[in-house]
Parts: C-alpha cells; structure tokens; sequence
C-alpha cells in the first residue's frame, strides 16, 4: 500500500459556548483536515488546528508545510515503512509540529487500517475506554461555579478549571466551585503559564490550606522557566503538570531529570504526532513519570487519534479530550463514542472515522 496522494482542506465547527484561558478567546474550532489516499483506494485521515499563540502554527503555516515540504517528501512511501515515513516527516522540515501531527495520524490511519485492527490495539491495546474532564473557561466566578454546576449534570466528573488571570483571586474561583460541586468531583487546575514562580507557590500553597483538594496544577509558569518549574514542584505538594514547557522529548527528559514536573501533558500538535508522543511516553515510564493526554482546540477527528493513543499506553492515566464536548456538532461519521466524560474506543480498523465533512463531501 503506497501513499499516492496527499491533500489538505478546512472544516470549522461552532463551539458550544466561547473558550476562554489566559492566552486567548476562541468561539469556533477552524481547522485544517489532511487526507492520504493509498494506490489501493484506501484513505487515511488526520487534523490540525491552528494554536499560534503556543506552538506558533497557522492554518497558512500548517498547510504550506504540508504541501510544500511534506506531501512532495512522503508521496509514493509504502505505508508498512512507518518508520521510514516518521524519518522522512521529522526531517523534510524543521519545527511545524502541527503540520506534522495531521500528516502522523493519517498514516497511523492507514497503517492500521492495512493491519486491519483499532489504532489503540496496534499501539498497545491497554484498554477501551477512557474518562476525560471537561474545561471551564475563565469568566466571572458565578458564571464559571453555573458552567461547573452544568458539566457535573452532564455526567463529567472531572473538572479542568482555567485560571491564571487574577492572582490570589484565582483561590477565590476554585473555592466556590469547590463548594459547589461538592467533594467527589476532580478538579484540575490550568494556569497556562499565568503566574510568576514565587506568584504560584503563594496560590497553590493557600488552595492547599484551604483544603481544595486539587488533582494537578498544570503549567503554573512561563513556558521556557524551567527553573520556576523546578521551584513551584518542589515547594508544593499539588502535582505540577508541565504542559506549554514540553513539546519535544527533549524536553520532557530535561523536566524529568531536572525534578521540574510531576507530570507531563503529552499532547499530538505539540510532539508533531503519535510517532513522538510513543517516545516520550517510553521515558516517562521508564521514570515512573505519569502523562496526561491533553488536546488544542480540536474537533473530534485529531482528538480521536490522541484517544487511541491513551488507550493503549498504561503511562498514560489522565486525558483531557474534552475537543468534541465542547463542539456544538459532530460532523463526523464513526470514531470513538463521546458521551460526558465517558470516550469509548470503536473496534473499526484505524482511528474508525468513515465520514469527514471536508474534501467536497459535504
Ligand atoms: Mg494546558
């Protein structure tokens, strides 16, 4: 089975309700969509959204890198090299992540597809569902308690709770929801990069005081302060999950080596695709490091491939997949069942998505 054609288009879904963090507000999930269709007919698909303001991709970027660079290195590649094919991917251009993570699923997509089998039993098969949070966005403290309130109706029972505008105030958010939601429900905590270092041991030492039982606080500090990093992990008894600081496995080596993270937030638009997340998940087990599976703004075609990536890796405890939930529609046909907090893996060969609204299909 060889790669006979390359091709990238646009899909844009409303979401739900606007998505707000401390870097930015999103109201639609605008994305591009890659399909690689092999001489046998066979077609694999992949996604990627544009996230500038972390991994400083566009959708001009991403479809450049793809057209240009990557398509023209990859055409008429037999899908069984899988390893040639990464090789040549990870080295037809530098950077582009993204780009990179679109063109990796669909050939992940089709490779297992050939193999006939689920992607999450050809990467490990570890098990076939999964539970995610689902993100409250930061907006005022009665409007986020009323959104937390609203997910917990909806069967989530893990809430990722945006903060990092405020400060101290920050403490103030997390205690009426707590309050609110009562003491069974997780809460996890997403500073992206919105505190000082000293700033965050003040914050995440009064939620500790305050007795908030928070799951994780991820990326408290600027994505390069590694040493803040370092000082917040190891002045708190909170873990610390670095998000924006590990794109490659580089840096996850360095993270882990250097103490700065309790744990790492794999995500496919940052490592470039599931060939390189695979990596950095065999150090991290290797450390005894836990990973959470995490995604941009995706619609549910990139997040599904992250989804079989979770499922088949025990390193992989936590995943924050909640890209669908937080879409008004699903525009696609097959993939895994999302329902609240609940992600069932689909046994259909490949990531399992038949039907993408793209391509001239509708
Ligand atoms: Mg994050």
């Amino acid at each position: 089975m060889k790669i006979a054609k390359i091709e990238t288009d646009y899909i844009q879904i409303p979401l739900a309700r606007p998505f707000k963090t401390a870097l930015r507000t999103v109201e639609s999930v605008h994305d591009l969509v890659v399909r690689i269709t092999a001489d046998t007919g066979e077609v694999g698909y992949g996604e990627a959204p544009p996230t500038a303001v972390i991994t400083g991709d566009t959708l001009g970027s991403i479809r450049c890198a793809i057209e240009e660079f990557i398509a023209p290195s990859l055409m008429g590649m037999d899908v069984e090299d899988l390893d040639g094919i990464m090789a040549k991917l990870h080295s037809c251009i530098l950077k582009n992540t993204s780009a990179k993570a679109a063109v990796d699923m669909a050939v992940y997509d089709l490779y297992a597809k050939q193999l006939g089998r689920p992607l999450y039993k050809v990467l490990g098969g570890r098990r076939n569902s999964l539970e995610t949070d689902l993100t409250i966005s930061v907006n005022p403290v009665e409007e986020m308690v009323a959104d937390s309130l609203d997910a917990v109706a909806q069967g989530y029972r893990i809430l990722k709770v945006k903060v990092g505008k405020e400060g101290l105030a920050d403490v103030g958010r997390l205690e009426a929801i707590r309050q609110a939601v009562g003491p069974d429900i997780a809460l996890r905590v997403d500073a992206n990069q919105g505190w000082t270092a000293k700033q965050a041991v003040r914050i995440i030492r009064a939620m500790e005081d305050k007795g908030l039982d928070i799951d994780l606080v991820e990326q408290p500090v600027p994505a390069h302060d590694f040493a803040g990093m370092q000082l917040v992990t190891g002045a708190v008894s909170t873990p610390i999950l670095a998000d924006e600081s590990v794109f490659s496995l580089e840096d996850a080596i360095e993270l882990i080596r250097g103490r700065a993270a309790d744990l790492i937030n794999i995500k496919l638009m940052k490592t470039g695709g599931i060939y390189n997340a695979l990596k950095i998940c065999a150090v991290a087990e290797s450390y005894g490091v836990e990973c959470m599976i995490g995604c941009m703004l995706e619609s549910k075609l990139a997040v599904s491939a992250a989804a079989h990536l979770a499922a088949a890796k025990g390193v992989i405890t936590r995943a924050d997949l909640d890209g669908p939930g937080l879409c008004s529609i699903d525009p696609y046909i097959g993939g895994p069942d999302y329902c609240a907090g609940r992600i069932v893996m689909p046994e259909a060969p490949g990531i399992g998505i038949t039907g993408v609204p793209a391509f001239g299909q509708g």
